[in-house]
C-alpha cells in the first residue's frame, strides 16, 4: 500500500502508471530526510519488496516513512549474483524498488550492474531521479562549472592518484570528486600539486545536513580553508575544481602533435601540417615547433658533449 500522503500530493501520482515486472532506481535523501519525492515514496509504498544496499540502513530510513517491505541485499560484493534473485522476483511479476545507502544509485554507489543484469533479463528499468552530492554541490557552484566531468573518488594509492590527476592536466570541463574526511586534507593538497593554485575551487561538505559549508576560493587557499577549523575536514565532500584554461590546454595538445611530426619533417613542414589539421595559426605554430627544435638541438648537443667528455677522461 502506498504510504498515507497528504491528499494534494498523492494525487500527484494518481492515474500514473507503475508497471508490474519492472525494477524501479529510486534516489534517496543524501542527508535531509525531507529531501524525497512524492513519486519516490508512492513507489517504494507500492513495491512488493526494496533491493538495498544496506538493509539496516534503507530499513530505518523507510519507518521514517512509515513504509515496511521485504529486502533483498544488493550491495558492491553481491551485485551480479543479488541481480538473479531480484529477477527470479520480477519474472512472478513483483515491482522491485533498488535503493542505495544515499542519493542516487550508480552513481559512486551499487546499481549499475543490477541495471544491466535486469536489462539484458528483458525487463523494464525505471528511475525516479532525487538527491545526488554530484548535482546539489553542482547547483551552487556558479558558471564556472558550466561543463563538467564528475570522476568520483580519485584512487586511494598516492602514485595511483597523482597519475590520475596529471592525465586531467589539461582537461578544459571543471572536475567534480567525492572525498571522505580522513583523505580530504591529503586530497586537497594533491589537486594544488597538480594543477597549481590559481584554479578555482568548490568545497562542498555536508551538503543538506545541519553543518552544511559551500566555500569557494583558489586551489591554493583550499588547505588554509580546512585548516581553519578542524570541523571543517569532518563529514562528506565534493570537491569541484577549475578546467585547465583553454589556450593552456590547447598549446598542449598542439606541442604534442608538433613534437610527433618533427621526428619526421622540418619546422616549417610540421608547422603547415599541424595547422591543416588543427585551424590554428601557422605562424604561433611555427614559432611553438623552432623553439621545440631548438630545446631538442640544445639537449642532444648536450648530451654529445657529456659523453665526448666521460670518453676523453
Ligand atoms: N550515490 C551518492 C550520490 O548520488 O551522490 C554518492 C554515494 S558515495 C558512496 C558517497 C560520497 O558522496 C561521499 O563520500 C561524499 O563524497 C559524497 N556525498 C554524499 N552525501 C554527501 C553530502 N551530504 N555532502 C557532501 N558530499 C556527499
Amino acid at each position: 500500500m502506498p504510504p498515507a500522503l497528504m491528499t494534494p500530493l498523492s494525487e500527484l501520482v494518481l492515474g500514473q502508471q507503475f508497471p508490474a515486472g519492472a525494477l524501479y532506481i529510486v534516489a534517496t535523501p543524501i542527508g535531509n530526510v525531507a529531501d524525497i519525492t512524492v513519486r519516490a515514496l508512492h513507489v517504494l509504498g507500492l513495491v512488493d519488496r526494496v533491493a538495498v544496499e544496506d538493509t539496516r540502513n534503507t530499513s530505518q530510513l523507510l519507518s521514517r516513512y512509515g513504509i515496511s517491505k521485504p529486502t533483498i541485499a544488493v550491495h558492491e560484493h553481491n551485485e551480479r549474483s543479488a541481480a538473479e534473485n531480484v529477477i527470479a522476483h520480477l519474472r512472478n511479476g513483483e515491482r522491485i524498488a533498488y535503493v542505495s545507502d544515499a542519493g542516487t544509485p550508480g552513481i559512486s554507489d551499487p546499481g549499475a550492474k543490477l541495471v544491466d543484469a535486469v536489462r539484458e533479463a528483458g525487463f523494464p528499468v525505471v528511475p525516479l531521479p532525487g538527491a545526488s552530492a554530484l548535482t546539489t554541490a553542482l547547483s551552487v557552484a556558479g558558471a564556472w562549472v558550466h561543463t563538467f566531468s564528475f570522476i568520483g573518488f580519485l584512487a586511494t594509492k598516492p602514485k595511483q592518484r597523482d597519475t590520475q590527476l596529471q592525465s586531467l592536466l589539461t582537461h578544459t570541463p571543471a572536475l567534480v570528486f567525492y572525498e571522505a574526511p580522513h583523505r580530504i586534507v591529503e586530497t586537497v593538497q594533491a589537486l594544488e600539486r597538480a594543477f597549481g593554485g590559481e584554479r578555482q575551487l568548490l568545497i562542498a561538505r555536508e551538503l543538506t545536513k545541519l553543518h552544511e559549508n559551500i566555500h569557494r576560493c583558489t586551489l591554493a587557499e583550499g588547505l588554509t580553508w580546512l585548516s581553519g577549523d578542524a570541523n571543517r575536514q569532518r563529514g562528506e565532500f565534493v570537491l569541484a575544481v577549475e578546467g585547465a584554461p583553454q589556450k593552456e590546454a590547447a598549446d598542449n595538445a598542439h606541442d604534442a602533435l608538433l613534437m610527433t611530426l618533427l621526428e619526421e619533417l622540418s619546422v616549417s613542414s610540421a608547422a603547415r601540417l599541424a595547422a591543416t589539421l588543427t585551424g590554428a595559426s601557422r605562424n604561433a605554430l611555427y614559432t611553438r615547433a623552432l623553439a621545440m627544435d631548438r630545446r631538442a638541438a640544445n639537449k642532444a648537443r648536450t648530451i654529445r658533449n657529456e659523453a665526448g667528455k666521460r670518453a676523453g677522461q
